[in-house]
């Protein structure tokens, strides 16, 4: 009996939790328990120390609640987007052959039964390379992606080696998802995701979120501090200690908002932005021209409520369309609103 007990091999943490063996998983559940320890702790002291806040709680039950409501909106807002998938080019491949082989099995419906064996069938393999995805039909993948590009464009520019898959405009390969991710914007550690054109409008209103927060328990910080000042030096410290940690979060959340709200408004993504030039498409466009972008009032509107399918794709403009874009703006222009037409 003692033999065989010791003959069993040990069962380590990651073998009782499938989730802790792989280190990417761990490291993104680490972050993710760092995040709801620092909201604690921010939070928490307020609870603690700040009797005007406790006072509140039964003389303006609705000033307390909104506050914890934003506390919970803003995790809730957190865990959603990094829970959420930034659009795979591999599950758009999916999606397409999918709606190819429906599309193609409604018009073989039509016709007359004698006639079906001839027909083409678009399998789906679950295999991570992507040429085993769209099957043989001749509106395949690469023929619709390619089409997005100026005529002359080579397929081999645009598909990605690790993934062996024809990516789309805005299309990038994430060497930490180790996926092509649609619209790619940027990989966020902070959240253990990508942020691409799935999860792009989510992760917005988290740093939204986020920012309304810290100001919120910013002022309450400081307005403990105003009425308790030299009554209880340690507790002070420490309020100050964590008001300079929330100030210093704030200016980066303050910048990053604006920073995403700049590129919602002209419809880039931060790659876009920041690698212009390594961009095979985008290094003969003007510096000044955003080429997918249709007006700020159309993009806002798209980013927040045209998104039919995280899979819909945008084609490069033509060189007739970039002409028009790269006319230097008048005031006139900028009077009928011009960007918006
Ligand atoms: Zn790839
Ligand atoms: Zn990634």
């Amino acid at each position: 009996m003692t033999m065989m007990s010791c003959c069993v091999p040990s069962r380590d943490a990651s073998d009782r939790f499938p989730c802790l063996s792989d280190p990417v998983r761990r490291s993104t559940l680490c972050l993710r328990l760092a995040l709801v320890t620092l909201h604690l702790i921010f939070v928490g002291f307020i609870f603690i120390f700040n009797q005007e806040f406790r006072d509140n709680i039964k003389e303006q039950p609705l000033y307390t609640s909104m506050y914890l409501l934003l506390v919970v909106v803003t995790l809730a807002q957190y865990f959603f987007t990094s829970g959420s998938s930034p659009g795979y080019v591999l599950d758009a491949m999916r999606e397409f052959a999918k709606t190819e082989a429906s599309l193609r099995a409604s018009e073989v419906s039509k016709q007359p039964a004698s006639s079906k064996n001839g027909n083409v069938v678009v399998t789906i393999d679950r295999n991570r390379s992507g040429e085993h995805l769209v099957g043989n039909n001749p509106m395949n993948w690469t023929k619709m992606v390619m089409d997005m590009y100026p005529p002359g464009t080579s397929v081999r520019t645009y598909t990605c080696s690790y993934c062996n898959v024809v990516q789309p405009p805005r299309a990038k390969h994430c060497h930490d998802c180790d996926k092509c991710v649609l619209q790619f914007d940027h990989h966020c550690v902070w959240l253990g995701t990508c942020i691409g054109q799935g999860n792009h409008c989510r992760f917005w209103w988290y740093i939204l979120e986020e920012t309304a927060l810290s100001i919120w328990t910013g002022i309450l910080y400081i307005k403990y501090l105003q009425a308790s000042f030299d009554k209880a030096w340690l507790v002070d410290v420490i309020m100050i200690i964590l008001l300079s940690i929330l100030s210093i979060a704030l200016i980066f959340l303050l910048l990053l908002l604006l920073f995403h709200s700049y590129l919602v408004v002209t419809n880039q993504t931060t790659y876009e932005l920041v690698r212009r030039r390594r961009i095979p498409y985008m290094r003969n466009i003007p510096e000044r021209v955003y080429p997918f972008s249709k007006g700020a009032c159309r993009n806002l509107y798209n980013f927040c409520f045209a998104r039919t399918s995280i899979y819909a794709m945008e084609p490069l403009p033509g060189a007739q369309e970039l002409e028009q874009m790269s006319v230097p703006y008048t005031c006139l222009d900028v009077i009928s609103c011009r960007c918006c037409c």
